[in-house]
């Protein structure tokens, strides 16, 4: 496959571009090479600036879940876009995509509107902190709530309550009040409420990991967070930006049955455009300004185009509800063929899955959080990321993300991604 056009690119944006790239994971520098700059997309296929097709398994990081330039999205964009790009005053699309996704989350009786999923989670951090008058927070390690300064923060040496920045330019005396503990460890949990549950304002967590390639939770790991928050009135706040809307019309709250007080959103409720949001319980969400003292604004927040596209893709979702059960199939149907060809050829996986959610970790230890996640092997998922890449299969360029189905994945995309996968396990 030639690619020179994206090489030249890259190396012109590279001048103007810290990185060459807006968002860093998209510099292939986990595997090795350059990025391709893409030119356009359609359904399941995505296509690169040298004119090369391919099967899209990122669709942008999870917003595309029906695939890309779904004319019922696109059509709303462009006649909203008529009437004007931004007006900084309340519009109807606003009520409507708000509407929608409390009619889908029973916990959700309020839901703000911001421009990201970073946004999101730190105005619901603010929000849990500014309810409960306490600064600790609780994440877990391996899970992503994308940057703001309390949630760049990983587990330090040594004991669990030290914790240290993952980014320059994150004060310690930040880090200081996030507590970082392993996912799926009840135990440690249960520890850190023992020690100081009075003190914690929230626990926040992806309710399937999906930010350390996917990691499903263990029986019994939500409802702990659930039952302890309650316990010593803290907030638990349940990060669905990437699992919104994706693992049932409830997300993952509807998937495992969870109660939650705030509910982060992103990425599918966009269809594609910049937007966040952040929700719950109607006595919290009443802190929030103008109604209460957490202060939280955005000029472009509930933008016209954005919640046009938003309300869009979740009416289509609400009326075509179907399309779950679909993609579970096609997600069981690749689990299980990937699983076939690495054992024939004697490569040690282990493949994790939640419906259209799932990656392939180069390691034969379950993987059930950070630590075991990273025992992957990440010299061969380099290659295995290439020769696919060559085949025409666009994956995630790196072991540590999810590869995501859509909607418009075909049969025929899934078969020709496992011959793809049999002949790469068979070099690899
Ligand atoms: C992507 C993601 C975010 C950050 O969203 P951005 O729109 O990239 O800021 C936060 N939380 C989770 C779980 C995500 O997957």
């Amino acid at each position: 496959m030639n690619t020179e056009k994206s090489k030249k690119a890259f190396d012109e944006a590279k001048k103007y571009i810290p990185g060459g790239v807006n968002s860093p994971v998209r510099a292939f520098k986990n595997v090795g090479t350059y990025p391709l700059f893409i030119e356009k997309a359609n359904g399941s296929k995505i296509y690169d600036i040298d004119g090369n097709e391919y099967i899209d398994f990122v669709g942008s990081w999870g917003p595309m879940f029906l695939g890309h330039g779904k004319t019922c999205i696109t059509d709303a964009v462009t006649s909203a876009a008529r009437n004007g790009l931004s007006f900084g005053a309340p519009c109807i699309a606003e009520t409507e995509t708000a509407r929608l996704i409390t009619e889908a989350v029973p916990c959700v009786d309020t839901v703000r509107m911001v421009n990201s999923g970073t946004e999101a989670t730190m105005s619901a951090l603010r929000l849990a902190r500014g309810f409960t008058k306490r600064d600790i927070i609780v994440k877990f390690e391996g899970c992503y709530h994308g940057h703001s300064d309390s949630l760049l923060i990983k587990a330090g040496s040594g004991a669990a309550t030290f914790s240290a920045a993952s980014s320059a330019g994150v004060p310690a005396d930040f880090a200081k009040h996030t507590l970082v503990l392993p996912y799926n460890d009840i135990d440690a949990l249960k520890e850190a409420f023992k020690n100081m549950g009075d003190k914690i304002a929230c626990v926040i967590t992806e309710p399937v990991a999906g930010n350390m390639g996917v990691v499903p939770p263990k029986e019994g790991f939500l409802q702990t967070i659930r039952a302890l928050t309650r316990e010593y009135g803290s907030l638990f706040i349940v990060d669905e930006v990437m699992t919104g809307f994706r693992l049932s019309p409830s997300g993952a709250l509807g998937l495992y049955g969870i109660d939650a007080d705030l509910v982060t959103f992103g990425k599918i409720i966009g269809g594609g455009m910049p937007v966040g949001a952040y929700g719950g319980k109607r006595e919290i969400m009443e802190f929030v300004s103008p109604s209460g003292p957490v202060y939280q604004a955005g000029t472009l927040s509930g933008n016209p185009l954005a919640m046009a596209a938003g309300a869009a893709q979740l009416k289509y979702l609400k009326t075509h509800k179907n399309i779950y059960g679909e993609i579970e199939k096609k997600g069981a149907y690749l689990e299980k063929e990937f699983n076939l060809s690495a054992e024939k050829h004697g490569i040690p996986v282990c493949i994790n899955r939640v419906g259209s959610m799932m990656s392939i970790f180069f390691t034969e230890t379950p993987v059930t959080d950070y630590k075991t996640a990273c025992m992957s092997d990440t010299e061969r998922f380099k290659k295995y990321f290439n020769e696919m890449l060559a085949l025409g299969i666009y994956l995630a360029p790196s072991q540590f993300e999810a590869l995501f189905l859509s909607d418009a994945h075909s049969s025929e995309d899934l078969e020709k991604t496992v011959q793809a996968f049999d002949a790469v396990m068979n070099i690899l």
